[in-house]
């Protein structure tokens, strides 16, 4: 009975782990041709700080979009974990950084005014070759200051090689880059790491902020305000990400958390509309000259 048990599951399960290969090899093989085919692009989502009652734009997230012409629209949750594990994650990123500084230099030419947007950077792309000469090399090409160039980095980064890390994000720091940790507190977290990074922001992941204004006083309000507390004691800027409702905001406020990030604010933006929240964007040029997608 046991063998024809282990039998149907067989047959059961090798179907499905088929279909989850061949997904994972269409994709890999369809990001390879997607940036000479002009299938990514990047959005940009608003991170706003609030002061004397009103809402301020203090900088921008750039977030892949991958628009397949055969897959359709690819989530960046799919297609990011695949370019990591091929390697694409290298041209990609490098891709990513560049698009991001051609956005911080329109911007600054239609404004005047210097704009900052965090670019996300996978592990395996900073620890890759030369990554701080690629990245000085960007921001020469792109004529535009380093204090205008975010990175996001997650825990995960961290738990690989911590001391080539951390080597790494200084050196990025010493130019003038803002690091902020992505996703606190959903990896391997530890606060006493803290203390060791290079940081400038901490991003209060998503989890954090879903059960705030639920129940005043309960515990996940007190384990946010306490991490925004010694955040902020240790020097770094906090950003709630994924703030969806009113209740969570205010929740925030109350807690003096510094930036606010979330559909309840703003979803990523296209180029377009995003450089027309910039103070005093008069979107002189036409902005076709990146591969424009739909919001999202
Ligand atoms: P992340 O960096 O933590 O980005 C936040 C994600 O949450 C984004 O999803 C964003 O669209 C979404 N989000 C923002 N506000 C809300 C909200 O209020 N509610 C909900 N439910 N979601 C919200 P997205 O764009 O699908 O990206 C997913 C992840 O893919 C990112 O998580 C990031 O880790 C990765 N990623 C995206 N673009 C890049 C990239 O260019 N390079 C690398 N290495 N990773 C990227
Ligand atoms: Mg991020
Ligand atoms: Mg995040
Ligand atoms: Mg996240």
């Amino acid at each position: 009975a046991a063998k024809k048990q282990g039998k149907q599951r067989f047959l059961l399960y090798e179907p499905a782990m088929q279909a989850e290969t061949e997904c994972r090899v269409r994709l890999k093989n369809g990001l390879r041709r997607a940036l000479q085919k002009q299938e990514l692009y990047l959005v940009y989502q608003p991170v706003y700080r609030i002061a004397d009652g009103h809402i301020h734009l203090a900088s921008f997230e750039a977030l892949a979009r991958w628009h397949s012409d055969t897959l359709g629209l690819v989530s960046p949750a799919e297609f990011i974990p695949v370019a990591e594990e091929s390697g694409f994650i290298i041209p990609l990123g490098e891709w990513a950084i560049r698009e991001a500084c051609r956005f911080i230099a329109t911007a600054i030419g239609d404004t005047g005014r210097a704009v900052t947007v965090f670019v996300n950077i996978s592990m395996r792309q900073l620890l890759g070759n030369g990554f701080v000469d690629k990245v000085c090399g960007i921001l020469n090409e792109q004529d535009i200051p380093a204090s205008c160039l975010g990175m996001e980095i997650t825990e995960s980064v961290l738990a690989a090689d911590f001391k080539a890390c951390v080597g790494i994000l200084e050196q990025l720091k010493a130019l003038g880059i803002k690091i902020s940790l992505d996703d606190f507190g959903t990896g391997y977290s530890s606060l006493t790491y803290l203390r060791h990074l290079p940081i400038d922001v901490l991003k209060l992941d998503k989890s954090f902020i879903d059960v705030l204004g639920e129940a005043e006083g309960g515990k996940g309000e007190v384990l946010a305000a306490g991490i925004i507390q010694i955040a902020q004691q240790m020097g770094y800027q906090v950003v709630a990400e994924g703030v969806e409702r009113l209740e969570q905001l205010r929740s925030l406020i109350g807690r003096g958390c510094d930036y606010y990030q979330g559909f309840y604010l703003s979803k990523p933006l296209p180029v377009p509309e995003a450089l027309e929240l910039l103070p005093e964007s008069v979107v002189k040029r036409k902005v076709d000259f990146f591969t424009a997608g739909p919001a999202i």
